[in-house]
């Protein structure tokens, strides 16, 4: 158990974000490594101690990077210690070991069973992310890689489950048609909806190997954005060799009406998660 910043020894940066940035370090009295993220001084103290708090609760589900403790320093500034994550973000991994950054199903269903089961821990204690995107994913090297919800920088802990939120935070390129709607209009959202449409996003990405709803090229500015999302086909155009199972899943996360939307717990029993054991064996055999 690490006690105390003194103890730790920084080795290297690990990722800088707008939340604050992120160390490798070494445990000097173990050697073990961790990754410790300094939460940078401009956030309020309470929103600094809402990310600390929700991640220490999410911690306990396997699909969130373990939380390892949290420190402050007497000028009040406040960091995370955390599990290091050797293969880095879903995107580094999606570049890094696959042709084009593009995942095959078989290994996309793979990553989002493991992501919804995180999501159903967090949606289960009234946890809302918020700002889901392939670079708050992070991978490890165990069980042919594992992968973990990271970054609880703008989440929020709803009082009840019909809570709902009403600021404006997050990646514009993965918010819901109903945030860009709050945005402009000032009204409220239901955040777990809102979590599953950039949860679809995330999985097309992987399957496409590039962000879905702009052309390759195309900037990414906030009109664009908003044209794309909120007017664009939905879901979009899926290549014809996708499976109707992933089309269909893509379509469940991807619904515009966030009433409509799919839960996280629905998702996690549509058919291309949970494949029949027989058809696992001919993937695995048609792999070798
Ligand atoms: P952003 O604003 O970009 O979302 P942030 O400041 O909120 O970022 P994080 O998302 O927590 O910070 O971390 C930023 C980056 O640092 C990650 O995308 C990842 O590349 C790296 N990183 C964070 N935590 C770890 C970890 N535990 N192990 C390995 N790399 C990590
Ligand atoms: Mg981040």
């Amino acid at each position: 158990e690490v006690k105390s910043l003194t103890e730790l020894e920084k080795l290297h940066p690990l990722g800088q974000g707008s939340g604050g940035a992120v160390f490798k370090v070494r445990h000097k009295p173990t050697r073990a490594i961790y990754a410790l993220k300094k939460i940078s001084s401009s956030a309020a103290a309470a929103e600094t101690q809402e990310e600390v708090s929700i991640h220490r609760i999410a911690s306990s589900s396997p699909h969130v990077v373990k939380f390892q403790g949290s420190f402050q320093t007497p000028n009040g500034d406040v960091s995370i210690l955390m599990d290091y994550m050797e293969s880095g973000s879903l995107s580094d991994h999606a570049k890094a070991s696959y042709h084009d950054a593009r995942l095959p199903e078989h290994a996309i269903a793979d990553v989002a069973r493991q992501i919804l089961q995180g999501f159903s821990h967090l949606h289960a204690n009234n946890i809302v992310h918020r700002d889901v995107k392939p670079s708050n994913f992070l991978v490890n090297n165990n069980n042919n890689n594992e992968v973990k919800i990271a970054d609880f920088g703008v989440s929020k802990r709803l009082p009840t489950r019909l809570a709902r939120c009403d600021s404006y935070v997050g990646t514009a390129a993965y918010l819901s048609p109903e945030r860009f709607d709050m945005a402009a209009h000032g009204s409220t959202y239901d955040g777990f909806a809102a979590d599953v449409w950039s949860l679809g996003l995330v999985f097309l990405e992987l399957y496409l190997g590039r962000y879905p709803l702009l052309e390759p090229g195309q900037k990414p500015d906030w009109p664009a954005l908003m044209c794309a999302i909120c007017f664009g086909e939905m879901p979009p155009k899926i290549p014809e060799e996708a499976s109707e199972e992933f089309k269909e899943f893509i379509g469940c996360c991807l619904e515009k009406d966030p009433c409509k939307r799919w839960t996280v717990q629905q998702l996690l029993g549509h058919r291309f998660i949970v494949r029949r054991p027989e058809e696992e064996e001919e993937r695995t055999q048609g792999d070798s």
